[in-house]
């Protein structure tokens, strides 16, 4: 569902990604994890459409996202292409950003009444299956400033869903959590993925997460994909000094 192709991403005159090829299947949960610094979060931003790429492409669900193709040439996709590919990325980030001045239950409305055009009775009803799911039902009156970070992480991760995304991207998104609110989140997530359907880019600095909810990790350094497999192997059988010397510090 999710296509990188050597991509590559500097700012300025630092080269932080280089020619990154990188496959997300329909359904498929792929964790990015490595050091600081290493191009983690460039990764997920370019996907997010929060960064362009210096040079390669990236497709999602069989589109181009910041191209597109104009007499078999590929040019440069203008906002409107943009947005329209938008629509099947969710994204979740480390600092919830949900509207402070509207109620949880409009935080998660509000998005699916204005862009996807749903009626206010069925949004909310939606809503409200959704708020249940992350177990939060008892909030929907509330507002963000009333609720703790793992509660708003978990509307911000419900209002996410309620787009049917085909991709998820969740960019360290207990980061900035205090650490007891950090495992309320990470078993939402894992309930979510566990249902299945849904592809997933999870970069995370939590490792025992990463082992149980990726079908795929992905291990970044200085960036480059230095090493990707399933968990067991990346986690118990690491290739690479650098991967090994990674996972040293988690033991
Ligand atoms: P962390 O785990 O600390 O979040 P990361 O692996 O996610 O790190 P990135 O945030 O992707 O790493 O950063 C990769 C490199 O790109 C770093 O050297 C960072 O300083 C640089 N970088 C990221 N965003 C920008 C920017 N907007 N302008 C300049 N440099 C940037």
């Amino acid at each position: 569902v999710v296509e990188y192709r050597e991509i590559s991403k500097s700012f300025g005159d630092l080269e932080v990604l280089h020619s990154i090829d990188l496959d997300i299947r329909p359904g498929e949960k792929v964790a990015i994890i490595g050091p600081s610094g290493s191009g983690k979060t460039t990764l997920g931003r370019l996907l997010m459409t929060l960064e362009e790429p210096t040079s390669g492409t990236i497709k999602v669900d069989g589109e181009y996202l910041w191209h597109k193709e104009v007499g078999g040439k590929l040019v440069r996709a203008d906002e409107k292409h943009l947005h329209k590919v938008r629509g099947s990325i969710g994204m979740v980030f480390q600092h919830f950003n949900l509207f402070p001045h509207m109620t949880i239950m409009r935080n998660v409305t509000e998005a699916p009444i204005r862009v996807l055009g749903k009626s206010k009775k069925e949004a909310e009803q939606e809503a409200m299956a959704m708020l249940e799911k992350v177990g939060l039902s008892d909030k929907a009156d509330n507002y963000p400033s009333q609720l703790s970070g793992g509660q708003k992480q978990r509307v911000a991760i419900a209002r996410a869903l309620v787009m049917h995304p085909k991709v998820m991207v969740f960019d360290e998104v207990t980061s900035a959590l205090d650490p007891e609110l950090v495992g309320e989140v990470l078993e939402v997530i894992k309930d979510i993925a566990r249902e299945g359907d849904m592809a997933m880019l999870l970069i995370t600095h939590e490792m025992d997460f990463a082992y149980e909810v990726a079908d795929k990790v992905i291990f970044t350094d200085g960036g480059y994909i230095v090493e990707q497999g399933p968990p067991q192997q990346i986690f118990e059988n690491p290739e690479s000094d650098r991967l090994q010397s990674f996972i040293s510090r988690f033991r």
